[in-house]
């Protein structure tokens, strides 16, 4: 049974992470940490991807298949899983995550932070605006890990993807918030293993070069899954299916899968 910590580099391409991100891939290859490639579902859009990652279904089958669907969750999923046994949770997320696992409506003054461990996200600290800073909300990342030990916790930056959609998935703009979110991988990551946790890095979808995404190209669908804390490193052949996050998650952590989770853990 583990610690889990999840970091969604919201809108990270497989090939931008592979070419920028060099304390990743440098873990990848010394054995530390292994990569998958990972296959977003359908739409590639952020809010049903959410859903896809933390509810182990495609958007077809869990319903949120627009970013416009404004709705709790309906189904089990890793926050409410891990409360519910008892277990705590936390995220330093965009505010959807508190739409879709707290609650609405989302009141961005009184439910930008979150401590109640009736809530599936039991320490949650929660912004609205895209341009928040990477550098800020992996503080608040690092700061609920250390204060709270959780024992899931969701790192949720937006910066890729708000470079990707003001300057496109080709530009040297996009490449850096990339390379940027390495770094402070590279500063975060160790002290997490030394606490014990296992550290997911992936992505809900990619970017395509106009600053879109939505559909089936593969700048758009393939993005990367990271582990920090297996036995094995190096790089996975083959692709997996991004419903395949929520059991292995649950996996990890020792707790039973629902039936309606019908991946395998990708472990
Ligand atoms: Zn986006």
């Amino acid at each position: 049974m583990h610690k889990v910590i999840l970091v969604l580099v919201d809108g990270l391409r497989l090939d931008t992470a592979i070419a920028e991100m060099g304390f990743l891939e440098g873990a990848v290859r010394s054995g530390k940490a292994r990569r998958w490639t990972m296959r977003a579902e359908l739409p590639s859009l952020s809010r049903p991807l959410y859903e896809t990652l933390h509810t182990g279904l495609p958007p077809q089958v869990h319903g949120v298949v627009s970013n416009d669907i404004v709705r709790p969750s309906s189904r089990d999923n890793l926050f409410s899983i891990a409360s519910k046994t008892g277990l705590r949770t936390a995220a330093a997320a965009y505010s959807w995550f508190s739409e879709l696992y707290n609650g609405v409506p989302y009141d961005p003054v009184m439910d930008r932070e979150c401590d109640d461990a009736s809530h599936p996200i039991q320490h949650g600290r929660f912004y609205t605006e895209d341009a928040m800073p990477d550098v800020e909300l992996m503080r608040t990342g690092d700061m609920l890990a250390r204060r709270f030990q959780p024992d899931y916790l969701l790192i949720h930056p937006m910066g890729c993807d708000d470079m990707g959609h003001r300057f496109g998935g080709a530009s040297a703009a996009y490449r850096r918030a990339a390379a940027e979110m390495d770094n402070l991988l590279s500063l975060a990551i160790p002290g997490w293993r030394d606490a014990g946790y296992q550290v997911l890095v992936t992505s809900d979808h990619g970017m395509n070069a106009d600053g879109r995404h939505g559909g089936a190209t593969d700048d758009c669908t393939l993005v990367p899954f990271y582990r920090f804390g297996g036995e094995v490193g190096g790089v996975a052949d083959g692709e997996v299916s991004q419903t395949a996050v929520a059991p292995t998650v649950l996996s990890l952590m020792g707790l039973p899968i629902p039936e309606a989770m019908t991946s395998s853990p990708i472990l």
